[in-house]
């Protein structure tokens, strides 16, 4: 058993399921522990060990599993099969069987699932992707896709940088409404979980159907890799999203 973290509001869904990784349970030398990117200083063998791990517990098959490349777009892609999805952030499926997957330290997974058409998205949310409206992509892409319609959607935002911690410079803070951060000593701390709350239900997401983790990647170095806590050498999580075959 490795520990994975679990969304009380997709639970409720009977043929979704999701899962996201800590940086327990993996076979890397800390500080990588439970690591699942090969770009981060980690050995190869020791992340496919991780991934396969992961893998395992969720009940994932790799050829599965469709991943964004993340290039901090807001570009979202509809995929009928596994594998590495080139310039986008974004994907959206309505195959069962299929997973969709986001790598994280510190930026924003935001998943969502349509509880009457069984379509669901996997969204990549850092500071860029969310001033340019990502997970309002999201959502256009499945109404598009899959006739979605908004109210029909649960959606869960992920452990990530909390509103407690993710300093910005006044560049970054101009981007965003002034409801969304607060200022200390001269700088800024974004809540990037809040905006992109806001952006959902803008898209149409009643705010009941919109479950925010309360989890801050940064101050919760028991659990989670943080990019901005521990820079080059953090490890990254995965958090997965699937609708079942049967
Ligand atoms: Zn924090």
């Amino acid at each position: 058993m490795i520990p994975v973290i679990r969304s009380l509001k997709l639970s409720e869904i009977p043929y979704i399921r999701f899962a996201m990784s800590t940086r327990h349970g993996g076979v890397s030398p800390e500080p990588y522990g439970m690591n699942v990117s090969y770009k981060v200083g980690d050995s190869e063998g020791n992340v496919t060990a991780n991934r396969q791990r992961l893998f395992e517990e969720v009940g994932i098959q790799q050829k599965d599993l469709a991943l964004p490349k993340q290039c901090h777009s807001a570009r979202a892609l509809e995929v009928e099969s596994g594998g590495q999805y080139e310039s986008c952030d974004g994907l959206v499926s309505a195959t069962p069987g299929i997973w969709l997957g986001i790598s994280i330290a510190d930026c924003v997974p935001v998943m969502l699932a349509d509880r009457k058409r069984r379509a669901v998205a996997a969204l990549h949310a850092g500071w860029r992707g969310t001033a340019q409206g990502i997970v309002g992509e999201g959502v256009r892409l499945m109404s598009q896709a899959f006739h979605t319609e908004p109210e029909d959607i649960v959606a869960f935002i992920g452990p990530s940088a909390g509103g407690c911690c993710y300093e910005v410079g006044e560049d970054v803070a101009a981007k965003f409404s002034p409801h969304v951060f607060k200022g200390r000593n001269g700088s800024y701390l974004l809540d990037l979980k809040k905006e992109n709350k806001l952006q959902l239900q803008h898209a149409g997401i009643p705010e009941e159907r919109i479950e925010i983790s309360a989890y801050c990647t940064i101050c919760t170095p028991n659990l989670f890799h943080s990019y901005r806590r521990d820079k080059e050498r953090s490890g990254r999580m995965m958090a997965l999203v699937g609708i079942l075959s049967s």
